[in-house]
């Protein structure tokens, strides 16, 4: 697997100060607006998880994804009842005054829904093929069937391979083919192999179908995070597709949050990725909007995107035993989650600001001045006093019971001079 892959920093579209490191010079796909590829800013994507039949349902899921900063959302389309909700769905969406590109996610019958579903192929914003799961007989016919609706309706299609469900007889052909050299491969090898190659051939194939190059996507998922460091690796040595990144299966809670970072992290670091997504499985009743928030913490903690204000706070220790600190620290969190929706409407540029919350002078003053705004609150036996620095230099030291709203005050008025409003 290839390891020597260019990395040629190129500004980000939406923040001039930041670098994305880019494989090579990929296309530029437009996704119902949305642009992917090229130096454009890494797109974060999302999945429902409602019956798609389920219109209302679905659109308030849609909705509420896109409110939480995804930027396309993806929708089952597993039968008729779901094909007929889908202009419905879309309609719905924008009747909210939302903007969000919804893509249809296809496996088995893809090629009879859409051509039994003309306006939902026209309402869907890119269709996503998994080329395992298009037929075993009729598998090219069934893939070109699905290319030749989204050329007609000038719709770009992803090109999703996953190793759950991999073209079986490629794997055998290639496993065969290994059994036969003089030096065979491991297992993990050949396997890797074919998913690289069934994502590159059915590009091929969709290609000489007729569909642009520029109207192609390509994934290539495993649930282990080591493998897909190597799949993607791999393929973005060998081919200039936009890649949508996404390790699958990723499971629940901290698990799959740290595996996805771990998986993903490493691959954004070396330029490899477009688009992408935090598989989560929910806990029960959890928010569905959790996989987008992890999403873009992913990026604004490489450093390739900007989405919030984020919070330095330490983790504290035996100079801090106050739980005071541990609950500003919070405080302050969730105070900049809560305004940032109007924020973001009247004050562009607040999403980089940077916050400190430190619990004692050890490194409380020096991590205070690197932020835009830091308070270092008074360890254990220091003098009851927070210095609260302002990019770089003292500002005041509060005291007292009020000192998080004074604090909180404080920040409106930087975001207020600081951000112009629009
Ligand atoms: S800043 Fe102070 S309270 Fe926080 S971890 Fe360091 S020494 Fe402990």
């Amino acid at each position: 697997m290839s390891r020597d892959l260019p990395v040629v920093p190129r500004p980000a579209a939406d923040r001039p100060d930041l670098l994305r490191p880019t494989r090579r010079s990929t296309p530029s796909v437009s996704i119902g607006g949305v642009l992917v590829g090229a130096a454009h800013p890494i797109v974060v994507q999302s999945m429902t998880n409602t019956d798609t039949a389920d219109a209302v349902g679905t659109a308030a899921q849609v909705a509420h994804l896109a409110r939480g900063g995804s930027q396309i959302v993806r929708i089952t389309v597993n039968h008729e009842a779901a094909a007929a909700a889908v202009p419905e769905i879309v309609q719905r969406v924008a009747d909210e005054g939302l903007q969000v590109p919804i893509v249809g996610d296809f496996h088995y019958n893809g090629h009879k829904l859409l051509a039994a579903f003309p306006e939902a192929a026209a309402a869907l914003a890119k269709y996503r093929i998994n080329p395992g799961n298009v037929g075993t007989k009729r598998r090219d016919e069934n893939f070109q069937t699905i290319v030749k609706i989204a050329n007609d309706n000038a719709k770009p299609v992803r090109i999703g391979v996953n190793w759950g469900s991999l073209d079986q007889d490629l794997l055998t052909l290639l496993m065969e083919e290994n059994a036969k050299a003089p030096q065979p491969a491991s297992a993990r090898a050949v396997t890797m192999e074919a998913i690289v190659r069934s994502a590159l051939q059915s590009a091929e194939l969709a290609e000489s179908t007729g569909m642009p190059h520029d109207r192609i996507l390509l994934s290539a998922k495993t649930s282990n995070v080591r493998d897909l460091i190597d799949v993607y690796r791999e393929l973005g040595s060998r081919c200039d597709y936009p890649l949508h990144l996404g390790l699958t299966e990723a499971g629940m809670g901290m698990k799959g949050i740290v595996a996805t970072t771990a998986a993903l992290a490493n691959l954004l670091n070396e330029g490899i990725g477009d688009t992408i997504r935090v598989s989560l499985t929910p806990e029960p009743g959890a928010d569905r909007a959790l996989e987008v928030e992890v999403a873009q913490q992913i990026l604004q903690s490489l450093g390739l995107r900007a989405f919030a204000p984020q919070v330095t706070s330490c983790p504290g220790c035996g100079r801090t035993t106050s739980v005071f600190f541990q609950e500003m620290a919070q405080e302050i969190q969730n105070y900049l989650k809560a305004q940032m929706p109007s924020w973001r409407e009247r004050h562009p540029g607040v999403e980089s600001m940077e916050v400190a919350v430190m619990g004692c002078v050890v490194n409380g003053p020096g991590e205070s001045k690197h932020a835009n705004l830091g308070i270092s609150l008074p360890g254990t036996f220091e003098e009851p006093v927070a210095p609260v620095f302002q990019d770089g230099a003292l500002l005041t030291t509060l005291r007292g019971e009020r000192i998080v709203a004074e604090f909180t005050e404080i920040l409106e008025r930087y975001v207020e001079g600081h951000y112009p409003s629009r």
